[in-house]
């Protein structure tokens, strides 16, 4: 684990397996937190969690803290290569194809064991998909697999699984058992085609035709590959479903869903939540699910997650607003976009998702939002829709919040 230089002090980024964090560990982060760092910790759109504003001096005692509790990485200097995203629900939902979980845990366990692999750059990502209700589906990933039934999924690279006809279908399917050892096929062709300025899949196929990167799988692998997955479309996933109260494959235990206001966290609200459920995940909308929640234990966790200013309904404005860290944290920032997503919270129409951004970068949204105010200035956005151009320039907040009062009426 390592520890990376921000305007607002050091950032500790926390892989999380899965997404998921124990009560326990949820009272370390906060602890440590709040002893070597600012107190508040960032939920990511990669459904892990960052420390920020680590002291100079502490960041060994923060780094000794997390991995005693079993947040460091399985073997050493392989943090970095823990990239694989899950549903919230894998394993949980009564409705998936299969539970991914004992998978996924051996593909974790190859990424951190097989030395070659730590040549990836840290942002390679993989994603495992069980057909889960709920998953992020439009969140680009370097490979990504999905179930298409309980036995078998079909694989792609440089995108997300499709959803509709239009888009990129999958490459091939597999066995369920084989999955490990084509992803590490995948991973090991990968370091072998790309040229060193080549550092995501994405780039490799600008170079080289799928066809020819699947060809180089094949290669390494004693089993055929099935290349009968081209009309395969995975159903929507619908992102609703991170709010509110879902029933698990365990009977007699719920999840709930919340989302953190802004994806920002202090100690104190971490650990009101690890007293309100065993366990937790942290999703890629940057939202948290508590689950093992007893059933008669329900009621009094949303009160709670109210009173600890989480929205647990899609409507609130916090449940339609992001931003990413803004100047507070981030020196490329025009401005502070979270004290403006604060004042447009207040200000906002009652339908529409907003994303605010400090830069062109857009760290903060990896999935489709309706409208994106661009920091151009302290205070001050471009707001944009779908189209390339911004519709409106330079704007204040009130003006945002009333360009979007106006086309909501106007919808
Ligand atoms: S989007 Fe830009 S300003 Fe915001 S955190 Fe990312 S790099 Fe910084």
């Amino acid at each position: 684990m390592r520890i990376v230089p921000a305007r607002d002090g050091g950032l500790c980024r926390i892989r999380l397996n899965g997404g998921e964090l124990s009560a326990a560990q949820a009272r370390v982060v906060a602890d440590a937190a709040r002893a070597c760092g600012s107190g508040f910790i960032d939920a990511t759109n990669r459904s892990n969690l960052q420390i920020r504003g680590v002291r100079t001096g502490a960041e060994n005692q923060l780094i000794s803290r997390l991995i005693e509790a079993g947040l460091g990485p399985a073997t050493p200097d392989s943090d970095d290569v823990r990239n694989l995203m899950l549903s919230p629900l894998a394993g949980l939902d009564p409705y998936a194809m299969l539970d991914v979980t004992p998978l996924a845990g051996a593909l974790l366990d190859e990424l951190q064991c097989d030395t070659r692999l730590r040549a990836l750059s840290p942002k390679f990502a993989m994603m495992l998909d069980g057909g889960e209700r709920l998953a992020m589906l439009d969140h680009p990933h370097d490979v990504w697999f999905s179930a298409v039934s309980a036995n078998q999924f079909a694989f792609g690279l440089g995108g997300c699984p499709p959803t509709l006809s239009e888009h990129s279908p999958a490459l091939a399917s597999v066995e369920s058992g084989h999955v490990p050892a084509v992803a590490n096929a995948l991973l090991h062709t990968f370091l072998d085609l790309a040229l060193p300025e080549q550092t995501r899949m994405r780039e490799l196929l600008q170079t080289h035709s799928a066809e020819a990167v699947l060809d180089h799988v094949q290669g390494k692998l004693h089993f055929q590959l099935k290349q009968n997955a081209k009309d395969w479309r995975r159903p929507a996933s619908n992102a609703r479903l991170r709010f509110g109260v879902h029933p698990q494959r365990n009977q007699g235990a719920v999840c709930i869903g919340a989302q953190i206001p802004l994806g920002r966290l202090d100690a104190s609200t971490l650990q009101a939540l690890a007293d309100l459920a065993p366990r937790m995940r942290m999703t890629p909308w940057q939202s948290v699910m508590l689950l093992d929640v007893p059933v008669a234990e329900v009621e009094s966790a949303i009160e709670r997650l109210k009173a600890l200013d989480l929205a647990t309904t899609p409507n609130e404005p916090f449940a339609r607003l992001i931003a990413c860290t803004g100047s507070q944290g981030c020196a490329k920032s025009f401005s502070d976009t979270k004290a403006d997503a604060h004042q447009l919270a207040s200000l906002m129409p009652e339908t529409g998702n907003v994303h605010l951004s400090g830069c062109a970068r857009s760290c903060a949204a990896a999935h489709h939002v309706d409208t994106t105010l661009l920091a151009v200035a302290p205070g001050r956005y471009d707001l944009y829709t779908h189209a390339p151009e911004p519709v409106a320039r330079h704007i204040t907040i009130e003006e945002a919040a009333r360009w979007l009062a106006r086309s909501t009426t106007d919808a």
